[in-house]
């Protein structure tokens, strides 16, 4: 390439309409290339910056045509030197006349992955080092970091801190079990205590079991009890053995916790929240969206429309149980008071009954995890999910027992040894205040917006049973 640089532009730019009389310097991968009888190619150059990539026009008389530029294929990697120019094509605003083409990384047709057919996501899965090059997969990433970026705007905005709870702890938030054990023992040789021929937990990493985060709401509230409204973001890792499509066991979770803050301003809180992420997908991936629109599912963006402008449907746990067992519908789990509610409920509620997204709260006590607030009745607890369609629950939350005595007695009553937890006790014992905090699962969010039927297609690298590949 010559000493007088060219302007380096994303594709993403170089499609607009000013960049239009520009030099410039595009790098990417090939999608297609097709050749013109008048004697020159098209090549469409797709960096990865947006959906749609940019018609690349090479004459003949180009140096490298007849050896390198005629034999261009979907995957290798180009620089292109080149004027930008209105194109008189439809539906693209510019196209680049090259005067260089260099050619990086070729990619072999006949073994090369990734032809320009439709592959199926399962086939996709197993070259999860190439699918992001691919439309579908690109989208994701594009809709997934824009959920990111609004995630921090929304909560930086709304006055929430963002702080780190740890990935490896000695509690079990969920109480569920379902924790990955972290340790350095040698599994072949695991030390024994001599009396009893148990574990010996002194001689690993940490004297004492350790794990993955299966959350950060207990480490949340001790910052929200001293700094007001917080946040955490970050991996989550839940060995929960469940091949559905809607379970990792390595996923991303945003966690605010708030203090002075009850149930109703943390659906305020969830309802705002969710509304601004699609709203900003909407607005700031527009072409991925209209992608999803058109290719996964051709109701999606009619679905968040209508959601950023309506509000959900609020309704206690005791009323879906009436509208539930009062539908005259056969469930394959049938509903009582009292039982947890199965997927196919949720869906019920917020699919076909309402049509929109529901807020179910004060749940039975006996479902659901001791330090959620318990209300007057004695029977119900502060506890909150938010159901959208197709996805069913996308957040679980509550208002926090912050009452010392009660707290005490609902540990007692789920077998929890309260030694474990002198600190988050400890909370209750100084300046205890009323305050709660939701757990949304960023993935799910990402299933939702952008109409993916499998989680495993909306995390770069997913972790499931039996497959941690790549
Ligand atoms: P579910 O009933 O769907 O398993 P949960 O009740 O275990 O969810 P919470 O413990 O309330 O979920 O976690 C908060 C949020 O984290 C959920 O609403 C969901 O969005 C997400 N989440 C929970 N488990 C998973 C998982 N295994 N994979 C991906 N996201 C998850
Ligand atoms: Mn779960």
């Amino acid at each position: 390439m010559s000493e007088n640089k060219s302007e380096k532009m994303s594709v993403a730019n170089a499609r607009k309409a000013e960049a239009i009389g520009r030099e410039v310097l595009l790098q990417g991968w090939v999608r297609t290339r097709r050749d013109s009888k008048a004697g020159f190619s098209f090549i469409e150059l797709n960096d990865g910056s947006s959906m749609g990539g940019i018609q690349i026009i090479a004459d003949k008389d180009l140096e490298n045509y007849e050896s390198e530029i005629k034999r261009l294929t979907a995957g290798c990697s180009i620089s292109v030197v080149g004027l930008v120019k209105e194109s008189p094509g439809k539906g693209q605003a510019t196209e680049v006349q090259a005067k260089s083409v260099t050619l990086h990384g070729t990619a072999d047709s006949e073994t090369y992955p990734l032809q320009k057919k439709r592959h199926s996501f399962e086939f996709l899965r197993t070259i999860a080092h190439l699918r992001p090059r691919t439309n579908s997969f690109g989208a994701v990433a594009r809709v997934r970091n824009c959920a990111c970026r609004s995630i921090h705007n929304f909560f930086q905005e709304e006055g929430f801190l963002y702080v780190h709870t740890p990935i490896i702890t000695a509690s079990d938030c969920e109480g569920a079990g379902e924790m990955f054990q972290v340790t350095t023992l040698d599994l072949n040789e695991v030390p024994k205590v001599p009396d009893t021929g148990t574990v010996d937990f002194s001689k690993d990493f940490f004297d004492r079991p350790s794990y993955l985060t299966v959350s950060g709401q207990l480490e949340g509230e001790i910052y929200a009890s001293a700094l007001g409204k917080v946040y955490t973001f970050g991996p989550t890792f839940r060995a929960e053995n469940s091949n559905t499509s809607r379970h990792l066991a390595e996923f991303w979770m945003v966690e605010p916790e708030a203090a002075f803050f009850d149930l109703y301003d943390n659906m305020d809180l969830a309802e705002r929240f969710l509304k601004r992420i699609f709203r900003d997908a909407m607005e700031q991936c527009h072409e991925d969206m209209e992608f999803f629109n058109l290719r996964i599912d051709k109701t999606i963006l009619e679905t968040l429309t209508k959601i950023v402008d309506s509000e959900f449907v609020r309704l206690p746990y005791t009323e879906a149980v009436e509208i539930l067992t009062g539908s005259g519908r056969q469930f394959e789990f049938p509903v009582t008071w009292g039982c947890d509610l199965q997927a196919e409920h949720e869906r019920f509620l917020t699919e076909e009954h309402f049509k929109c997204p529901v807020i179910l709260y004060d749940y039975p006590r006996t479902i659901k995890p001791f330090y959620m607030r318990v209300n007057d009745d004695e029977k119900t607890v502060r506890a909150m999910d938010v159901l959208v369609p197709k996805v069913g629950e996308i957040i679980g939350g509550s208002q926090r027992e912050e009452r010392l005595d009660i707290l005490k007695s609902r540990m007692a009553e789920q077998n929890l040894d309260t030694e474990n937890y002198w600190w988050y006790i400890d909370l209750r014992r100084y300046g205890s205040v009323p305050h709660s905090g939701f757990g949304l699962g960023l993935e799910r969010a990402v299933q939702f917006m952008t109409g993916m039927t499998n989680i495993r297609d909306v995390i770069p690298f997913p972790r499931t049973p039996g497959s941690a590949d790549f």
